[in-house]
């Protein structure tokens, strides 16, 4: 009757070898082993230190595979599940006790119990809450909080057999679990394994030490690979099977994928953000890539936009229609070419040039009372309001008539008015500009601050006849010409034409220049968007080197953190599992990166802007360069991940 019960392990001529790789001579570890064990068991297996009891327990919880032979579980061979199917078996049928403990040092007690239910999709509160309970019931109560460094030893190994009772712990896989601990630890955990096989749980314990396996309902005895005892099967092995492990292989209600996937998620962003603080410093210094890259591609786009966004407004003040014109040394040698008032009188003639006008402008020193100031004294037509969109504020602009008459009038800007009259009005009162009087006639309105330069308001504004006559007697022709295209559309035919008309006149010497506004704008823009350009490389470069620096760290981290990669897959974790975990844990670091990069973009932001910098931020620059760099942390990341996620558990579990 009892035979007739399918056992709940069996092995079948298990053999193990090591080596036989890389020349390494091969080793047969374990020569043929035959063992059959029952729920409800308690079993010890002894032998000495070398004797293949640490191998076997590898095999029986599915932590390594036979070189040969045939493992059943529950009457299914196991050599032919996936890696999957495996790792289930050892999240909900087995917990792994071991010798040296295999506490994951950045975790807390309770959070150490909580992981094999993490990867069981155990909703967060149920799993606190048990985890607690199996604390309290081991006498760890006050202790769930300590991390496993602030723990005794026999508390650590009470900490790991809660760990193994956390998903049902149905059959107890125990290495050497005294071995480490004093003699009245020892005798507790032994205590509570015996509670443990009472309550329904297989045990099987392995140890060196006799007197501990002898508390033991079954004792198997292994010398150098091979059983040569056997106490046989205690009674109680009609224990009824859980019914956990009785439906084991029939597809029974498991959680789904999208909730194990969501706890595990919330549990990866959270051991990924404990890792990083636990190695501030470091994270600090791989981030510092990622962090320049995004402030400095925010700002840079900032900038460009803001330059962009100014020379635009230029263009709309200033017009798309204005050309500049001046005397010049010919290329080909010869005098500067003199623009004369019949010149330009030719020029106003053109059907696709609708305004010119002559400009005259130094500083000069003007008086008015007491006050001297040296001040730019602008002479031009009367076009010079239109021509600069400028609107006068107080009294008139001078006409044609009294710029031809050569009328000794003067028009303010602004801050000139300010500076001479204060609040008086100043309209009707005589200035000295040089030694010349000149009566003031009105007051431009305020312009502000234009782009670089002199500004508008501090200069006045004298008809260009009179300045010639009055106070620029030494000077032959304008400084220079400002001309109107009749519309934006015609800009560079007017052009043409203007240089055709003067070629004519001057003998065909080129001895001037025109510029056109809207090509200077042109160019200069385009001068701004190959900076940009430029910039913008240097910043992919940035977060090139700083997705360089994750993957570094994340390298580290795989290396400094094998034992708990271990740990994890021995509780049950998935090779995506894994995989996702050190994925988010690059993706933490990424978007922490991005995140410190925006915030020190808004910085140089706020800084730029009390310098007098144009910038205008643009949402899809910060979200292009936050995205950017946590994709880098994705591309970047993957390969240690996937280094971590491909690792074997026994190797991963003896690796420091
Ligand atoms: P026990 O746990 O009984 O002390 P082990 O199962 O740990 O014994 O080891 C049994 C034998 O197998 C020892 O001689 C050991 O040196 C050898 N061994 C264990 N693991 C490896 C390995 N990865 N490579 C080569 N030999 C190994
Ligand atoms: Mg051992």
């Amino acid at each position: 009757m009892v035979e007739a019960v399918t056992p709940l392990i069996e092995l079948k001529a298990i053999r193990k070898q090591y080596g036989g790789l890389d020349g390494a001579p091969v080793v047969e570890v374990l020569h043929g082993i035959d063992l059959r064990i029952h729920a409800g068991e308690f079993v010890a297996i002894v032998g000495q230190s070398g004797s293949g009891k640490s191998t076997l327990m590898h095999i029986l919880g599915c932590l390594d595979s036979p070189s040969s032979g045939d493992y059943f579980f529950q009457g299914k061979d196991v050599a032919r599940l996936d890696a999957d199917s495996l790792a289930r078996l050892r999240r909900e049928a087995f917990g792994f006790v071991f010798q040296g403990y295999h506490l994951i040092p950045t975790e807390s007690a309770r959070e150490n119990v909580e992981v094999p239910a993490v990867y069981a999709g155990t909703p967060i509160e149920q799993r606190n809450a048990r985890a607690s309970a199996l604390l309290e019931r081991l006498g760890l109560a006050e202790r769930q909080a300590n991390r496993p460094h602030q723990l005794s030893g026999g508390q650590q190994q009470r900490v790991s057999i809660a760990r193994a009772l956390m998903n049902g712990g149905h059959i107890i896989l125990a290495d050497e679990p005294t071995g480490a601990l004093d003699s009245q630890s020892g005798k507790e955990v032994m205590a509570l394994f015996h509670e443990l096989a009472d309550a329904g749980h297989t045990i099987i314990l392995i140890t060196h030490d006799r007197s501990v396996a002898a508390q033991a309902r079954r004792v198997i005895e292994i010398r150098d690979g091979q059983i040569v005892g056997d106490s046989g099967k205690a009674e109680q092995t009609q224990a009824p099977m859980p019914d956990a492990l009785a439906n084991f292989w029939e597809p029974t209600a498991q959680p789904t994928e999208r909730a194990v996937q969501g706890e595990e998620l919330r549990e990866a962003l959270r051991a990924a953000w404990r890792t990083m603080r636990v190695n501030r410093a470091r994270t600090l210094l791989t981030l510092l890539g990622i962090i320049i890259g995004v402030a400095s591609v925010i700002v840079m786009m900032a900038v460009g936009e803001g330059a962009r966004q100014r020379v635009m407004a230029q263009m709309g003040t200033m017009g798309t229609t204005i050309m500049y014109m001046s005397g010049t040394k010919p290329v080909t040698g010869g005098p500067r070419g003199i623009l004369s008032d019949e010149d330009l009188a030719a020029v106003r003639t053109l059907p696709e040039i609708s305004r010119v006008m002559p400009v005259i402008g130094d500083p000069i020193t003007v008086r008015f009372a007491n006050v001297s100031l040296q001040v730019y004294v602008f002479a031009a037509n009367e076009e010079m309001p239109s021509m600069h969109h400028w609107r006068v504020a107080e009294g008139r602009y001078y006409t044609a008539q009294e710029d031809k008459s050569l009328a000794p009038v003067v028009v303010l800007g602004a801050a000139m008015r300010k500076r001479f009259f204060g609040d008086k009005s100043p309209v009707g009162e005589l200035l000295l500009i040089g030694n010349s009087p000149f009566e003031v006639i009105g007051v431009m309105e305020e312009r502000g601050a234009d782009s670089g330069a002199q500004s508008y308001d501090d200069m006045v504004f004298i008809p260009y006849q009179a300045g010639r006559a009055r106070v620029y007697q030494a000077q032959t022709q304008p400084d220079y010409v400002v001309m109107e295209a009749a519309s934006s559309d015609v800009v560079f035919e007017a052009e043409r034409s203007v240089r055709d008309l003067l070629m004519a006149r001057h003998g065909d010497r080129e001895d001037f220049s025109i510029g056109n506004a809207a090509a200077r704008l042109q160019a200069e823009a385009s001068t701004r968007r190959s900076m940009t350009i430029m910039l913008g490389l240097i910043a992919a470069v940035s977060l090139l080197v700083g997705g360089i620096g994750v993957m570094n760290v994340m390298l580290m981290s795989v290396k400094e953190r094998t034992r708990e990669i271990g740990i994890r897959m021995a509780t049950g974790a998935r090779q995506r599992d894994i995989l996702r975990q050190f994925l988010t844990e690059s993706m933490v670091l990424t978007v922490s990166g991005g995140m410190t990069g925006i915030a020190l973009a808004a910085l140089l932001g706020i800084g730029l802007a009390l310098v007098g910098m144009d910038m205008v931020f643009s949402v899809s620059a910060i979200v292009g360069a936050f995205g950017c760099a946590v994709i880098t942390g994705l591309v970047f990341g993957f390969m240690p991940a996937r280094t971590a996620a491909r690792m074997d558990p026994v190797v991963a579990l003896a690796g420091e």
